[in-house]
């Protein structure tokens, strides 16, 4: 069943009103017609709905709710990914296969061996770009919560943010003690985690920036024998992660 997004403004009198670009993507892509039943869900509170579409117009499409469902689809696992800012299509990718396996928030990050830069002016759109991707991954995956990509940060940024985690994982290529899988294993066993992870970009990541991140209480990890690319790196953490600490 197609899910769509929405806020609470447009959920009213048990009826929910569909708006802006869903509403070609209902009539003129998927040809949906009065009668067809879709999920929405409420992007503020995560609440879900199916119901079932009633009116058809050029600027909206009304929908008639037929139940609220209780069940959720967002995991006990809260994982941020901090990405080492990559090539476009890249981050893009990352995106959209982190948001289908469950990642919470992305948060692209400069660092030293960083081959693109993101200039501020294009950074504000590809941001919102960005957000696009997540928003259409979050309706394709139903999931509840669509990931938020936030603007991109440094190194000395991530630092502060390190305390707000019960773990905070750093990917490195040259790490060969502790696997993903041991640091998981270690952890006090929880109803909930908020876990942290931080992947290198394409050139990995520095012997400084490494040192930074130990001293401040990070756990590095090898994610293998195998060197894998920045976009299969996140890929694969998130679902290890998940195996791992998902009830
Ligand atoms: N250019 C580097 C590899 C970078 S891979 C080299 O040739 O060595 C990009 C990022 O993916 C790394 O910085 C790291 O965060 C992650 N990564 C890839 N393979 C990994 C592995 N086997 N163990 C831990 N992290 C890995």
């Amino acid at each position: 069943m197609q899910k769509f997004f929405v806020e609470t403004k447009q959920i009213k009198n048990e009826k929910i009103t569909i708006i802006g670009e869903d509403v070609k993507h209902i009539t003129s892509v998927l040809r949906m017609k009065v009668g067809e039943v879709i999920q929405i869900g409420n992007k503020e509170t995560s609440e879900n709905y199916i119901a079932k579409i009633a009116q058809i117009g050029e600027e909206n499409v009304i929908t008639n709710i037929i139940k609220k469902v209780e069940e959720t689809s967002e995991s006990n696992v809260q994982i941020d990914l901090y990405q080492g800012l990559p090539k476009a299509d890249k981050m893009e990718l990352i995106i959209q296969k982190t948001t289908e396996i469950g990642a919470s928030k992305i948060i692209p990050v400069e660092m030293t061996r960083c081959v693109v830069k993101l200039e501020e002016k294009e950074a504000k759109k590809k941001t919102e770009r960005w957000q696009k991707i997540a928003l259409s991954a979050a309706e394709q995956s139903k999931r509840d919560k669509i990931p938020t990509i936030e603007n991109k940060i440094n190194l000395k940024q991530i630092i502060e943010k390190i305390k707000e985690y019960d773990c905070f994982l750093v990917a490195y290529e040259e790490e060969h003690q502790i696997t993903l899988k041991q640091a998981l294993q270690r952890l006090n066993k929880k109803q909930y985690y908020k876990i942290g992870i931080l992947v290198g970009p394409e050139g990995g990541i520095d012997t400084k920036e490494i040192a930074l991140l130990k001293e401040n209480g990070v756990t590095i990890v090898t994610l293998g024998r195998r060197i894998l690319r920045c976009e299969t790196a996140p890929i694969t953490m998130v679902s290890n992660i998940l195996y791992e600490l998902e009830s």
